[in-house]
């Protein structure tokens, strides 16, 4: 790819530059010289325009047929088991003999929101629930008996200390919610009816916030929805137990990957006297 590049550059800028010049090209170098051509020879912008959207053309078949699906997951992990496998023994061996992780995490499947990419998890730290939109649904052993088992698991065989919810920014199922018409129409067969477990949140941004623009709208549903996932993880006997007891916490949070913001907060949890003699 690099060469064909080079060549069409090269080809841009003959008229100015020697052979022996072009020969040793970084790209680098011939696209500062391009810079430098056009900026001296303007006539030659149009030339340049047509020829550089060809390459641009060029490359994306290029990429798009040289792509291994095979090959791109043999070198992932050749690359994990040299960078970090050999190198932490210690690590691996004690995860061998079992995890204890402090946190159970809800993330959305979005492939820009890996926790521990953005949180910098180490293998054993965190146990992780992956779906659309991030949602914890209610307490439903019919409906949603895979959460269910994960939270169970978590919580009463792992002991997990936190669980934590992490919403995020551009959320396609967060959009997905705030776009299902008021007359409850879907046209997804699975989608629209899953994240519609935070309806919730919907109602009560439209409500506070029928002013702002759609984006803020959803922006701020991104966030309420993680409210209504942390008031569902309550109505699991066992997160409620561990909440009373104080052996569980239980944090929302917002990644925003446009900004590069975190925000994480707690579930206020207070248990209020009925009766006080
Ligand atoms: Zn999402």
């Amino acid at each position: 790819m690099g060469s064909s590049f080079k060549n069409c550059i090269m080809l841009c800028c003959k008229t100015k530059v020697s052979r022996d010049d072009m020969a040793t090209d970084s790209y680098e170098e011939a696209i500062a010289r391009l810079t430098k051509l056009l900026s001296q020879k303007a006539d030659l912008q149009g030339v340049a325009t047509a020829k550089i959207n060809q390459i641009t053309a060029d490359l994306k078949a290029a990429d798009s047929k040289s792509f291994d699906p095979d090959e791109r997951v043999k070198t992932g992990f050749i690359s994990f088991k040299k960078e970090k496998y050999e190198k932490n023994p210690a690590l691996y061996g004690e995860l061998a003999k079992g995890q204890s992780p402090k946190f159970m995490v809800f993330a959305c499947s979005d492939s820009r929101v890996c926790p521990s990419h953005v949180l910098n998890f180490q293998p054993g730290e965190a146990f992780v629930v992956r779906n659309i939109a991030n949602m914890v649904p209610p307490y439903d052993k019919e409906k949603y008996s895979g959460t269910g088992a994960a939270i169970e698991y978590a919580v009463l065989h792992l002991k997990v200390e936190n669980i934590v919810v992490i919403g995020h920014s551009c959320c396609g199922g967060i959009k997905g919610l705030m776009s299902i018409p008021a007359d409850g129409t879907t046209a997804t067969e699975f989608i629209e009816q899953w994240v519609q477990i935070c309806t919730p949140a919907k109602s009560k941004v439209i409500a506070k916030a029928s002013s702002l623009d759609f984006s803020e709208q959803c922006t701020n549903c991104e966030k309420e929805s993680v409210n209504v996932s942390l008031g569902n993880l309550l109505t699991y006997p066992f997160v409620r137990e561990g909440v009373v007891k104080k052996t569980l916490a239980l944090k929302g949070a917002h990644y925003n990957f446009v900004k590069g913001t975190f925000e994480l907060w707690n579930l206020d949890f207070k248990i209020s006297p009925i009766l006080s003699v």
